[in-house]
């Protein structure tokens, strides 16, 4: 059966087409994104308002060019999904309206799904079906360690950032370093000629009486921000390949322990990453490389499916059907705040 999904939680219109098939597996068959990215960078961040503009007039002509790509027609689908939450309300409420709308047009069943458990479900389109696992998801609005023993069960979150996200660390500090909006695909490219050990930044909330699994990461950019304004005042050159590489090794260096440490304590054989960091170069080696030495299996979705996108929307609500999950009303809500706890709106 075929099932239509639907992004519209920050600032990528994504529209997703999957194939369930009787096995419970799923098939990548198209993955529209139009991201209003452009749009944001003048400002340096994501601009409510301008998403929410973007993503209505992005929704229909992304669903047009997704069937035609998967090769299907509206009367094919057999299920929507959709992000009904965490994200930006205006951009989320875009998203639930449009596929409320088909839902009823095709007179097939709504799921309004959880983001975050997007983000994990998008991994089996690549990689097949999911085991138990510990699941690190690190965007620019969230970072997250959960414990998902099934893909369309409840999962129980292990820890999250106290502060700011890891992406929205990597966008910040590529500001301050003078480098573009959405700044950590940058950083990741810039840090590759530096030296990750040149300046000893601070790795938060990895002391004894620390929280085991959340995040710190304002702490890191105001360190960045203090270490390049005593250069500049000294009229010192900033070494802009060695600061970008120190941080990002900084971050990812507590991003992995944390996560390998979370899985071998819960006992998972599996570590899966997501979210828009996890296209991170340096993440996805120091990864492979602890778990390798940990003995944990580490799954990563290729770049395109860890950034927002409708494919992982589909896919969850693909996971749901199959399980049997109840389908959410029709008068399903966008919720902001969406906790984590709540894979599917019932
Ligand atoms: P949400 O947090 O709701 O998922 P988002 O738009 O921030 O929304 P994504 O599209 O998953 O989520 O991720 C975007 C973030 O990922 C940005 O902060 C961006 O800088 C970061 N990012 C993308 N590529 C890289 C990379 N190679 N290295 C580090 N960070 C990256
Ligand atoms: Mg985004
Ligand atoms: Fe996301």
């Amino acid at each position: 059966m075929i099932v239509l999904g639907i992004e519209t939680s920050c600032d990528e219109t994504g529209v997703g087409v999957v194939r369930l098939d009787d096995a419970g597996g799923v098939e990548l068959l198209a993955n529209e994104v139009a991201s209003s990215v452009d749009e944001h960078a003048r400002f340096g961040g994501v601009v409510p308002e301008v998403a929410s503009r973007a993503h209505l007039q992005a929704m229909v002509p992304a669903v047009h060019r997704a069937l035609g790509t998967a090769g299907v027609s509206g009367r094919d689908v057999q299920a929507v999904a959709v992000t009904a939450g965490p994200g930006l309300t205006g951009a989320l409420l875009v998203g639930v309206a449009a596929a409320k709308a088909y839902a009823a047009a095709w007179d097939v069943p709504l799921y309004g799904v959880n983001h975050l458990a997007a983000h994990v479900a998008v991994d089996t389109l690549q990689h097949g079906p999911l085991p138990p696992c510990l699941a690190l998801l690190v965007s620019g609005g969230h970072s997250s360690l959960l414990d998902v023993p099934d893909i369309a069960g409840p999962v129980t979150p292990l820890g999250a950032t106290i502060d700011d996200a890891a992406g929205e660390a990597f966008d910040k500090v590529a500001r301050l370093l003078g480098l573009p909006f959405p700044g950590g695909p940058h950083i990741d490219r810039v840090a590759r000629d530096g030296d990750p050990a040149a300046i000893a930044f601070p790795r938060g909330l990895t002391g004894p009486r620390d929280a085991p699994f959340d995040f710190s990461f304002s702490g890191l950019k105001t360190a960045v921000a203090r270490h390049v304004e005593a250069l500049e005042r000294a009229g010192t050159p900033v070494p802009l390949a060695d600061v970008a590489a120190s941080f990002q090794e900084a971050v990812v260096d507590v991003l992995t322990a944390k996560a390998v440490r979370a899985a071998r304590e819960r006992g998972m054989e599996t570590l899966l990453l997501g979210g828009g960091v996890a296209a991170n170069s340096r993440l996805r080696a120091l990864a492979e490389e602890r778990c390798t030495a940990a003995g944990i299996r580490l799954r990563v979705p290729r770049p395109g499916l860890c950034t927002d996108n409708g494919a992982m929307v589909a896919a969850l609500g693909a996971h749901l059907f199959a399980a049997g999950a109840k389908p959410s009303p029709a008068d399903l809500p966008a919720d902001s705040s969406l906790p984590v706890t709540e894979v599917l709106v019932g």
